[in-house]
Order: C-alpha cells, then sequence, then structure tokens
C-alpha cells in the first residue's frame, strides 16, 4: 500500500475506533461512495456491536478486520499459538532463510478477493511455476522431460486455469494473514480454544479451555468441520449442520514432505525441480525463484496417498518420499541436508485440508453449513462456493461480517 494510502487508513480506523467514521471523508477531495479502500469494506452507519470470533485463519481475519473497520466492538479467539490456520509458510528447519508452504501457495487469476486483499496490502505478486528449465513427469514408470512452454499451457487438473496463470505471494503466503493481524493485535488472544458457545435472551456467552469467559451481541464461528464437535453448542446446532460436522460432509487429507538440498543438483540435466508423478504427487521447487545454492523440493500429497505416509513416522516418511524419487531425480539421495513433513489431517485444530463433500452431501448440506442460528454466525472455505482455496475463506467471512453488521 503507498505510503499516502496507509496513513489514510490509519487515520480513518483510528477516526472509527473513536466512533467518529462519519466525519473521515469531510476534510479530504473523496466522495465517500467511491472511497472503497478494501475489496470488502462495510458501510459505516451501523450502531458498533459486540462481536466474538472463533478462529484466526482467514475467514475470521478477515470478518475481524472489515467488522473493526466499520467500529464494531471485535475479539478474535483462537486456539492455536499462531494466526492463519491452514495459511502456514514453514521457515523452519530451512537454512539461508529459505521457505515453503504447508498450505495455501497459488492463486488464480478469478479469485478477486484474495488477489484483492493482496493489492490492499501491497502485497507482491510473483508467477508460481518457472518459466524456464525442464518439468519432469513419472508415469508407468517411464520418466520424460517436459518443455518449459508445455507445462506452462497445460493445466494442474482438468477445469484448472493454466500453469501460467498461477501467482503467488512474494516472500511467502504468511503474509496475507499477517497484514490482516497486523491491524487486529487489540483484538486476537492467541492460545484460547473455544469449548462451549452458549446463547441467552440477551446475547451470546463463549467459553475458553482456561477458563475465560465472553460475552457478546453476536458470535461468528469459523472453526473447520473435522473439529466443530469439541465445542458445545446451546442450544444445540441444526440437525444439519451435526451431521456435517459428525462426517457427513467429507474433507480431504493432505501432507507435504519437504526435502532440503546442499545444492540444486537437478539444475545439471536442466530441470527446474517441478513435476509430477502417477504415484499421484505433485512436485514443487519452492525455492526456484531464490538464491542458492540450496534447494527445497517438496512433495504434494492428497487423499488415499496422504493417508498413507499419515501412518509413518516424520522419519520414514522422508525415506519414503526420497525412494520414491530415485526414479524421477536419479541419484537423489547424494544430495539431502534435511527434510520435515506436515499433514493437516494430524493437525489438532484442522482435522484435514479442506472440504471435500460427495455430490450428494453438497447437495443436501451446502446450504445449511453456512446459515446463521439465532446470534451464531458461521464461516469459513467449508461454508463457501470456493472449497479449499483462500478465496472461499474471505467469500463466506465476508458474507458473514455483512450478515452481523446489517442485523439487528
Ligand atoms: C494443503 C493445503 C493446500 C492449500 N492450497 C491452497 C492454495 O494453493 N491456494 C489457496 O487459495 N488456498 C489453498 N488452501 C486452502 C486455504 O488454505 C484455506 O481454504 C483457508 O486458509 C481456510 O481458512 P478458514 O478461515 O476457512 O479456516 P482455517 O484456516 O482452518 O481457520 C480456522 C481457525 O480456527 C481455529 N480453531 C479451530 N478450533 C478452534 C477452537 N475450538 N477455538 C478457537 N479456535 C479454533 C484454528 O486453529 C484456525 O486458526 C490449501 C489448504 C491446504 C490445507
Amino acid at each position: 500500500m503507498p505510503d499516502l494510502t496507509r496513513r489514510e487508513f490509519l487515520r480513518r480506523s483510528m477516526l472509527i475506533s473513536a466512533g467518529l467514521a462519519f466525519v473521515s471523508c469531510e476534510d479530504d477531495d473523496h466522495d465517500p461512495e467511491t472511497v472503497e479502500d478494501s475489496p470488502g469494506m462495510l458501510t459505516v452507519d451501523r450502531p458498533p456491536k459486540k462481536i466474538v470470533i472463533v478462529g484466526a485463519g482467514m475467514s475470521g481475519l478477515v470478518a475481524g478486520y472489515e467488522l473493526t473497520r466499520a467500529g464494531h466492538n471485535v475479539t478474535i479467539l483462537e486456539a492455536r499459538e499462531r494466526i492463519g490456520g491452514r495459511v502456514l509458510t514453514l521457515r523452519t528447519p530451512f537454512s539461508d532463510g529459505h521457505s515453503a508452504e504447508a498450505g495455501a501457495a497459488r492463486i488464480p487469476p478469478d479469485h478477486d478477493m484474495t488477489l484483492g486483499y493482496a493489492e490492499h496490502f501491497g502485497l507482491t505478486l510473483d508467477p508460481f511455476y518457472p518459466r524456464s528449465g525442464l518439468y519432469v513427469d513419472l508415469s508407468d514408470g517411464n520418466r520424460s522431460l517436459i518443455p518449459t512452454a508445455d507445462f506452462l499451457d497445460d493445466r494442474p487438473w482438468p477445469g484448472s486455469v493454466k500453469h501460467k496463470e498461477y501467482v503467488k505471494i512474494r516472500d511467502g503466503t504468511d503474509r496475507l494473514p499477517h497484514a490482516f493481524a497486523e491491524f487486529l493485535t487489540e483484538q486476537i488472544n492467541l492460545m484460547t480454544p473455544i469449548e462451549t458457545i452458549e446463547q441467552t435472551d440477551g446475547g451470546v456467552t463463549v467459553h475458553a479451555s482456561d477458563g475465560s469467559v465472553f460475552s457478546a451481541d453476536r458470535v461468528l464461528c469459523t472453526v473447520p468441520l473435522p473439529v466443530l464437535s469439541r465445542i458445545t453448542f446451546i442450544p444445540q446446532l441444526s440437525a444439519e449442520k451435526v451431521a456435517a460436522m459428525r462426517g457427513g460432509y467429507n474433507y480431504a487429507p493432505s501432507t507435504r514432505i519437504f526435502i532440503q538440498f546442499a545444492n540444486r543438483f537437478w539444475e545439471s540435466e536442466g530441470l527446474n525441480g517441478w513435476g509430477n508423478t502417477d504415484w499421484p504427487e505433485e512436485i514443487w521447487q519452492p525455492t526456484w525463484d531464490r538464491e542458492g545454492p540450496r534447494g527445497i523440493i517438496m512433495s504434494y500429497l492428497r487423499y488415499n496417498r496422504a493417508v498413507e505416509v499419515d501412518r509413518l513416522s516424520g522419519e520414514e516418511r522422508i525415506t519414503d518420499v526420497l525412494d520414491r524419487w530415485e526414479g524421477v531425480l536419479p541419484n537423489v539421495n547424494d544430495h539431502v541436508e534435511s527434510g520435515t513433513s506436515h499433514s493437516w489431517a494430524l493437525e489438532k485444530w484442522s482435522g484435514a485440508a479442506w472440504a471435500s463433500p460427495t455430490a450428494e452431501q453438497d447437495a443436501a448440506l451446502r446450504s445449511h453449513i453456512g446459515k446463521a442460528e439465532g446470534r451464531v454466525h458461521f464461516a469459513g472455505e467449508h461454508a463457501s462456493d470456493y472449497h479449499g482455496w483462500m478465496q472461499g475463506a474471505l467469500v463466506s467471512g465476508l458474507r458473514a461480517a455483512r450478515e452481523i453488521h446489517e442485523g439487528d
């Protein structure tokens, strides 16, 4: 964000918290109707409400950001010791300042909210896939090398945009949740797992596991379905939500395994360290646009393959992937320095990677999952039309923020 815009933004934010939002445009040349400095900005014309948001992932953060800027009194309660949820840029145990994404990484061109907020915060976008070097493919035991242009014109899966259209956030996807959180330092409470959400006549009471209690006019719950059953709702949630959180709405498991190499030995063959195998897995080299000599290569596993490697110990996952990669990157074992892995199914506060319902589950439950129940509202990628994307978290978070903002 350019300096001037940022200053103006901070000034307006201070005015909003001081209850002076209506004067925010009086002394400048802008027409208030046309000043739209974030993609999901709310009007500043409603009486302030006391709002508790459960979860500091992308959906909770965007809702907290816009509701705070609209003058509401927001508290965000997060179970983990970090913000971001399924946006997690790993910066350890890698050397030379390298990093790699355990969660969200690539952004397609039609994800207007993700791209819009990245622009709003002045983040830089880079191509996701390398523009030079050969890609490698291993199918039926046959190794082939794919010319750069052919790969970039192909798609990661049917129905996707082409590889060449994806971008990423420079320095790590976590720059985006951190940009929201920078504005919300007063509002976010980390290491505060919520155990009970109780609606009373006058409002909602939220109980954390450490005994602290928060009262609110409205609550926004952004907890993913696989771990939602850890929260007791009084009164109980609708039969549809209960069915969804008890396994009636499928989720995909996903695990990533990262290996750090002392050098980028694949370059001697003209490779860029990216490719696919029919195991199946996607192979990424997140260090392709960073200074060498070290490099990180990652195996991206989903569904059954993720379940298989989740049964292995951390050490076994690394030897397993390296054994497999001998057929993809010959002599790979000679260059290994270290490795790590991240399983979303085994994460206590996620329980899986993303919602992946069957057509039947979707038809029966989709419209219920994001529906407010009394004074409790719901958001998250699972409550959107974009399962498995930051865009879904942002769109649903903004939808819920509007509901709360415009409600009584
Ligand atoms: C492997 C993987 C790859 C992905 N790739 C991409 C990609 O390339 N591009 C893209 O755009 N998106 C991608 N995504 C999807 C994207 O990361 C998610 O859709 C998005 O981050 C979800 O945000 P959310 O707010 O809905 O949920 P979350 O990020 O899960 O946030 C929910 C929060 O609630 C907290 N919580 C849970 N229970 C409690 C409790 N009881 N009390 C308090 N807090 C609680 C959690 O700790 C968490 O912080 C990927 C996700 C994964 C896992």
